[in-house]
């Protein structure tokens, strides 16, 4: 199965629904399908070819689902790309995948202007209409240009193979340097599958992308909403009261949040007063989330029910989820489910053999949704892809009835006079004061110890909290190793555009020696 398939049976079968909705735009399957045909014969006419790379600059916008569409269905390849990062790093990964096209918002005009002699793959800078004027430079074309000389035609994928890459999604970057994940049509497809059983998508789910289009949180839901029909909403930037305001008046029915948007939210002084009585379901994940957060947004949103989904681009991404169902059973708020349909996992210890329940261990994945590879990196592929199992780098325990417990990444992991401290642990406890708003738990270097647990924290606007009083409440609540050895107070935490505390700067900030 390849991607186009899915969007071909809805423009047949749903021809009238909506299919998208981004501000004034609505547009149905059949006004979506013509525009993606049109968006395919224009791209093969500038010569763009099955294997080349289109690379995407854009924030959330329904031309990013007709690009999806559009080059995947001629056997190119899409290369979302992270709108948060320098220049001089857009660069790097326009480098490193080539691509011969590249489609941005207007408002990059200027940083793609300084990049066109560094990236000399690029023949075709299309540019899409945004909500801020940008003068046109010369070589740039505008998307509605673009598409203007073509007329609807069937949508062709004749050459296109499952086997065939169908986007690079390169990794946040949030434990060390960003890597092109080469997914396939069967890779995403088979998410689409998984995630529209798990998350019980049809016709009528109107889903709100909130999370960043380029990454592949958000990306779990794509594929799978046209393959059943639904309707996609389109936030062009997630923030509080964007979001509630879409909510209000948009009515979406389900949307997908990482832990720290949840957490926004519901710290939002209005929430309680927003009317989000349209959201049935909430789908969070793409990191841990702190059981004290959870428990609250069930609070605040008592009607929502709330799935939890664990996954990662390499797994493109869904790898378990635990429905709503299981979020009545208080232990297992902390869970993120059981592996999704067709999908294997194994949890291993370092000579490779599989641990006994409640053993912490490697998780290691097989199935059709593991990806191809890394792009251009046969070496570091090698040292994660093994006999088509990828192991994941995260630590994780199962119960007797198979629901996985994520305690922490590998390279998060702290180890302190020998000792082994979970970081997602020590998180979990601090949330659970009433004083802290965010906090992340890093191993810093340290003489005695190697390395020592320190947390840093967020304080809410409205509490008042001393370190003492903070270290005190997790002596109470966990054994003496894992205590933080320091904790320091931060206005905020560094986070990647998908929302995810980057611990690796952290990590890197407070281990320099103090002045
Ligand atoms: P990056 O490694 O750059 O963040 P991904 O976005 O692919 O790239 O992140 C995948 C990782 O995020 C997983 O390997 C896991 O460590 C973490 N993760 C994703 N979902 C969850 C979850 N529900 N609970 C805990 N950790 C999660």
């Amino acid at each position: 199965m390849i991607l186009t398939k899915g969007l071909l049976r809805s423009a047949q079968n749903f021809s009238d629904r909506l299919a998208v909705v981004d501000g004034k735009v609505a547009h149905t399957y059949r006004a979506f399908s013509d525009r993606v045909s049109r968006l395919q014969q224009a791209l093969k006419q500038e010569g763009i070819e099955k294997g080349d790379r289109v690379a995407i600059l854009m924030f959330n916008d329904f031309r990013y689902l007709e690009l999806f569409y559009a080059v995947t269905a001629i056997g190119a390849i899409a290369v979302p790309l992270n709108y948060r990062l320098t220049a001089a790093e857009i660069v790097e990964q326009l480098r490193d995948s080539s691509p011969k096209a590249l489609f941005f918002h207007q408002e990059f005009s200027p940083i793609v202007a300084g990049m066109v002699m560094r990236v000399l793959s690029v023949r075709l800078f299309v540019r899409v209409e945004g909500e801020r004027k940008e003068e046109k430079i010369g070589f740039m074309i505008d998307y509605e240009e673009l598409l203007r000389p073509y007329s609807p035609q069937p949508l062709a994928y004749g050459e296109v193979i499952e086997d065939d890459v169908a986007g690079i999604f390169y990794t946040g970057g949030t434990t060390g340097r960003s890597k092109g994940v080469m997914l396939t049509h069967r890779n995403l497809v088979s998410n689409a599958y998984h995630a529209a059983l798990t998350f019980r998508f049809d016709r009528f789910t109107r889903y709100v992308h909130a999370a960043p289009m380029f990454h592949l949180a958000d990306g779990a839901c794509t594929f799978a909403l046209t393959l059943v029909g639904g309707t996609h909403h389109i936030l062009r930037t997630f923030q509080p009261d964007l979001f509630l305001d879409w909510v209000e008046q948009a009515q979406p029915t389900s949307a997908l949040l990482v832990p720290t948007m949840v957490n926004r939210l519901i710290n939002h002084p209005d929430v309680e007063k927003r009317n989000c009585s349209s959201l049935r379901q909430l789908i969070y994940g793409g990191s841990a989330m702190p059981v004290e957060v959870l428990k609250k947004a069930r609070e605040v949103w008592p009607h929502l029910s709330f799935t939890h989904a664990y996954g990662m681009s390499e797994a493109a991404p869904v790898v378990t989820a635990l429905p709503p169902e299981d979020h009545q059973v208080e232990e297992r708020l902390a869970s993120c489910g059981q592996v999704v349909t067709g999908v294997e996992a194994k949890i291993i210890n370092d000579h490779g053999g599989e641990v006994g329940v409640g053993e912490v261990g490697e998780l290691i994945v097989r199935g059709p949704n593991v990806m191809k590879g890394y792009w251009n990196r046969p070496e570091e592929t090698a040292l994660v892809l093994r006999d088509g199992w990828y192991h994941t780098g995260d630590m994780v325990y199962r119960d007797e009835q198979h629901y996985l417990y994520v305690v922490d990444r590998k390279k998060d992991m702290i180890v302190t006079g020998g000792e082994n401290v979970y970081s997602i642990e020590v998180e979990q406890v601090l949330y659970q004061h009433p004083a802290v708003l965010e906090v992340a738990v890093i191993g810093v270097p340290d003489p005695d110890w190697v390395e020592a647990v320190k947390a840093l924290v967020v304080k809410r606007a409205d509490q008042e909290v001393d370190e003492q009083t903070l270290l005190d409440f997790c002596r109470e609540r966990l054994a003496g190793f894992k205590v933080p050895k320091s904790l320091t107070f931060v206005e905020e935490l560094p986070k990647s555009a998908a929302g995810k505390i980057l611990k690796r700067l952290l990590r890197e900030q407070y281990s320099q020696p103090a002045d």
